[in-house]
């Protein structure tokens, strides 16, 4: 099968969270199993450049349709780390992607929409027809609708789009002049209710929605989240429009890539470690604290990595740390903020904690420092109001750190309570918890800081079983090859 990948992220060139992983890891899955996969990106001037082997211009004369002219662009080829990536760099005056960032702009609406036409473009102009054209999120959303009312009449006939909704909250909501910029001249025919008209703002256009009507298939990232999505409470006004087209809908849990983040060959760390070897996981946790200026001991090691964001439960992620140094035990955290009001929080705690030795926050994005404190921790805390699938709880338990999450979306799907879970023990490999306040978390963290001191044992045992999960790209993978073929035209 020949398939175009189209997202805003692909890591390690250009990540904000889960999506860009998930952008690589399934579309090299896909390639092992024999497939053309190619990724089509924005050319951000943030772009890894130094990662992308043989980047170079491809196509150097694209004209892109754009409100009443043309934009000049030039799309770049080269190998991200493995995966066969296209970046479009447009020469207008809006200078799209070069903003120093790849998300938050307040034209953020115009900058996707015109990275879905420019890449229609593209493969319309460059003769690229593919199987699937598989998109996520609400920045990729509205190619499904530019394909089918646009250009599968000029050739791209055959694709079939496949919709991956990373997280709903995000659905790129945005005024009528959109339809005009982009070419979708009918306004009173777009602005239907059975479009792309906002369910709750009649004169409003909802990218994701237009990606969810148009879209041959509609995934989201975990079984659980796709039940979750259509309930009052997170459906974030798309729940009508999910159940009207429920037919194409389904959950495909992420995979993590194991040859990146794997104990046994990961570079980052002082010394492999393996379930075998176990207590090699010392060394890592040794340099752990040393790059922190933690002191050795006592433990357990708590942590948190992540977007600090509303979704995340930022609340409950500064009471876990506050719980922790009250049980005598630590704290790191790793992650940046994504609101000014949150980073001046978490700013002012971690000043506070600057001379502490027994908790660290680090506000920063470093990929090194992540492998380390997966490998070092000894628990992570994921406390999220909710968690379309979640990748930190993954990568954590094929290192032995012990996640404690809350019951919802992917967290529900991969983590299983050490003394409530109605699996097998040999199953359970966490701690979890239900409501989304401090009892909530206190009633997860209190045991497994107590499993840790008093029972270690059943702690390596959790440890154990984490580390034997398979949350590889092995079995996602397979099931996109199913949806793909599912609605492939034949
Ligand atoms: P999101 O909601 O942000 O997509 P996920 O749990 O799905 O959350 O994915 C987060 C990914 O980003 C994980 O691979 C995590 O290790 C990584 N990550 C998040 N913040 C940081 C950071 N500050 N430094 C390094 N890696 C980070």
């Amino acid at each position: 099968m020949y398939i175009i990948q189209l997202a805003p992220e692909c890591a390690p060139v250009a990540k904000v969270g889960g999506l860009g992983d998930v952008v690589r890891g399934l579309s090299r899955e896909l390639a092992i199993r024999g497939n053309a996969v190619e990724v089509i990106l924005p050319k951000y001037d943030t772009l890894a450049t130094g990662r992308i082997w043989g980047l170079a211009p491809a196509y150097n004369d694209l004209w892109v349709p754009w409100q009443d002219g043309q934009i000049h662009c030039t799309v770049w080829f080269g190998m991200a780390e493995g995966v066969n990536s296209y970046f479009i760099e447009p020469h207008g005056p809006g200078r799209f992607f070069e903003r120093g960032r790849i998300y938050g702009e307040a034209d953020d609406d115009l900058r996707f929409a015109f990275f879905c036409r420019a890449a229609l473009e593209f493969m319309l102009k460059a003769g690229k027809r593919p199987d699937i054209l598989h998109v996520h999120d609400w920045p990729a959303a509205l190619a499904p609708v530019l394909l089918y009312e646009m250009y599968a009449a000029l050739g791209l006939d055959r694709t079939r789009v496949c919709l991956t909704i990373h997280n709903l909250k995000h659905q790129g909501v945005t005024g009528p002049h959109l339809l005009h910029a982009c070419g979708l001249h009918r306004p009173e025919y777009f602005l239907h209710y059975d479009r792309l008209r906002d369910n709750f703002h009649p004169g409003a256009v909802n990218l994701l929605k237009g990606g969810i009507v148009y879209a041959n298939a509609v995934t989201t990232v975990s079984p659980t989240y796709a039940r979750e999505m259509r309930t009052i409470e997170n459906s974030c006004g798309l729940g009508h429009t999910l159940d009207l087209h429920a037919a194409k809908l389904s959950g495909v849990l992420n995979g993590v890539e194991y040859d990146v983040w794997n104990p046994e060959t990961d570079r980052h760390l002082p010394a492999p470690f393996s379930v075998e070897h176990l207590a090699a996981r010392e060394a890592a946790q040794r340099a752990l604290r040393r790059r922190l200026g933690l002191r050795d001991g006592p433990g357990p090691l708590v942590m948190s990595i992540g977007r600090i964001d509303p979704q995340k439960g930022p609340h409950l992620i500064r009471h876990a740390c506050a719980l922790s140094l009250e049980l005598g035990a630590q704290f790191a955290l790793l992650g940046t903020a994504t609101e000014p009001g949150l980073q001046e929080e978490f700013g002012r705690l971690a000043a506070g904690l600057e001379a502490s030795p027994n908790a660290r926050l680090v506000l920063r994005y470093d990929e090194e420092l992540a492998h380390l404190l997966y490998a070092g921790a000894d628990l992570l805390v994921v406390p999220s109001l909710f968690e379309p699938c979640g990748l930190t709880q993954l990568i954590a338990l094929k290192y032995g750190t012990v996640p404690v999450v809350r019951n919802t979306g992917g967290l529900a799907d991969t983590v299983f309570d050490a003394d409530y879970s109605e699996l097998p023990p040999e199953r359970r490999n966490g701690y979890v918890f239900n409501d989304y306040d401090e009892t909530g978390l206190e009633s997860a963290l209190r045991r497994a800081v107590a499993c840790f001191r008093e029972a270690p044992g059943r702690f390596r045992t959790l440890q154990v079983n984490g580390m034997r999960c398979d949350y590889s790209w092995n079995q996602p993978g397979g099931r996109y090859v199913e949806i793909y073929d599912h609605i492939r035209a034949r």
